[in-house]
């Protein structure tokens, strides 16, 4: 905020803790030049045209824009900024925690014992499975999915990934590229680190679900729309999985009488993969760093549509 005011700006910033209804947002877009917005603004067709034509960047105060039109924007010459790269080691780290928070049990070890049912050292209390010498598979070798396999190094991990195409650093991560059902079916941990698109919509759906291990454990620090939830509580439920780390769910705040929460299999956070102070910070000068070069008609330093720039 201090170096959007510096920077001499006509701001309208919205003032409330919770996001702009959409409709609020339509009516005070008309005539902006930038808009600086969070995964909770629906930035869509009808809502650029509601901007007016003057309008000339969109900055996300994230890495993941699927709340944004993106090809909308395209069409209309608009650069969207985001901010890879400054929140992969934040969320990694979020990662690896809640990886060993579910299958170590840490939540439910805790209500027991603030419970009361801390009643002896029994052998096979609160036990699970080990992520040391275990499979882990990544979906998303991308950015996170790295840094997720390289904190994996010091738990002597075999690591299987997927991604649409082989990854060129996944040798050096002793990472072996395999199909989505080999992954599926042989790693213990199934870690999301892929984007939410028309494509990965509900990839982890029943099916997929049926393909792993009974012991298997599902984390998502991606997105809520790549798994299909309601097939993941029956898994969940009847035991064909063990059990899931999620900080990403639909919809987004989830209730808090949503069944997934009443669980005792489950580890649920509120979407705060990248909740770091320092990283939060950071995400936050990218996004002024993005809207100021938009706005000055400079090519952002960091855009999620770059073939924007080749229409020009
Ligand atoms: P990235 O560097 O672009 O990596 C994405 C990876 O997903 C790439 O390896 C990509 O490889 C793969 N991928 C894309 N489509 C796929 C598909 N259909 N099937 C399988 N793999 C696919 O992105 P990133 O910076 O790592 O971020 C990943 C995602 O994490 C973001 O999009 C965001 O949704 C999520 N995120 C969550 C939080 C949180 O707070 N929980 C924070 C930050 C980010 P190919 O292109 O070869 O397929």
């Amino acid at each position: 905020m201090a170096r959007l005011e510096s920077a001499e700006l006509d701001l309208d910033v919205w003032p409330e803790p919770l996001p702009p209804p959409y409709p609020e947002l339509q009516r005070r877009v008309k005539g902006v030049h930038g808009l600086l917005t969070l995964i909770t603004d629906r930035i869509d067709a009808p809502l650029l045209d509601a901007a007016g034509p003057q309008l000339r960047v969109v900055s996300q105060m994230a890495v993941g824009v699927d709340n944004i039109d993106l090809a909308a924007c395209t069409a209309r010459g608009i650069p969207v900024g985001h901010t890879p790269g400054v929140l992969s080691d934040a969320v990694a780290d979020l990662t690896i925690g809640l990886m060993i928070a579910t299958a170590r049990r840490f939540f439910e070890a805790h209500a027991d014992m603030r419970a009361g049912r801390w009643t002896t050292w029994d052998p096979m209390g609160w036990t699970g499975p080990d992520l040391h010498g275990s499979t882990v598979g990544i979906i998303g070798l991308g950015r996170i999915g790295r840094a997720v396999a390289r904190r994996l190094q010091g738990f002597n991990v075999r690591i299987l990934y997927h991604n649409r195409h082989p990854s060129l650093h996944a040798d050096a991560l002793g990472a072996t590229y395999v199909p989505l059902d080999t992954l599926l079916a042989e790693s213990d941990f199934v870690s999301l680190h892929c984007p939410y698109t028309p494509e990965t919509h509900h990839l982890i759906n029943a099916r997929a679900l049926s393909l792993m291990k009974p012991t298997a454990i599902l984390i998502n620090t991606a997105r809520g729309g790549v798994v299909d939830q309601d097939a993941l509580l029956h898994a969940l439920r009847s035991g064909e999985i063990w059990a899931a780390g999620l900080d990403v769910f639909t919809p987004e705040p989830l209730p808090p009488d949503h069944p997934l929460l009443a669980l005792p299999n489950v580890v649920a956070l509120p979407h705060i993969g990248s909740a770091s102070i320092a990283t939060r910070i950071k995400m936050a000068q990218m996004a002024v760093d993005n809207l100021l070069a938009g706005l000055a008609g400079q090519r952002l330093p960091h855009c999620a549509n770059p073939e924007v720039y080749a229409r020009a």
